[in-house]
């Protein structure tokens, strides 16, 4: 035991403020969504769905569990069933063979979901628009509250995304917002 707590004040934190996201990016997290957020502002299950991705916007979604990046720090969890998420977060286009799949997936994750568009192809077929094995875009499928655009989005700029996500309302502002007559 000692041996361990040894290496443990001897190793130190490897974590670090992580990347920041280059300025500029457009990343679309609509009100709507922030709402919806609400429930998972401190805690947020995501289920990675990949439906025809070319697996590099899997990668920078691996890369978020490092010791760089670390999302579980920030209480961002990755479940390995769609039971157990509260966001789905799809890569790639639809292709024929998932979109089966993904309207499974769809109907297994518990409800309130939320469904995050990863990477270009998620959101508009990207590069593999027009293909004849890719039946359209997300949205096309099942409802989508957040995209993350790039080819592939740095893991920085997913985090980005998944923060503006949970910001929600405070009981501050909510309260803000009743006394001030807003709606
Ligand atoms: S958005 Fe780019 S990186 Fe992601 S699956 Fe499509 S081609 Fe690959």
């Amino acid at each position: 035991m000692f041996e361990i707590l040894k290496k443990s004040f001897k190793t130190g934190i490897v974590t670090d403020q992580y990347p920041p996201a280059p300025a500029g990016q457009k990343i679309s997290v609509a009100p709507t969504a922030q709402k919806k957020a609400e429930l998972f502002r401190k805690s947020l299950t995501i289920r990675e769905v990949d439906t025809g991705s070319c697996n590099a916007c899997e990668m920078e979604m691996n890369a978020l569990a490092n010791p760089v990046y670390d999302i579980e720090r920030l209480g961002i969890h990755i479940a390995a069933s769609p039971r157990h998420a509260d966001a789905l977060v799809v890569t790639g286009p639809v292709t024929v063979n998932m979109e089966g799949p993904l309207k499974d997936v769809y109907k297994t994750t518990p409800n309130p979901k939320l469904v995050i568009a990863l990477g270009d192809c998620a959101i508009n077929c990207g590069i593999f628009k027009g293909s004849y094995a890719v039946t359209g875009p997300v949205d096309q499928h099942i409802p989508v509250d957040v995209r993350i655009p790039g080819c592939p989005p740095r893991p920085a700029e997913i985090i980005e995304a998944l923060t503006e996500l949970r910001k929600g309302e405070t009981t501050f502002t909510r309260w803000f917002r009743k006394f001030s007559g807003e709606p």
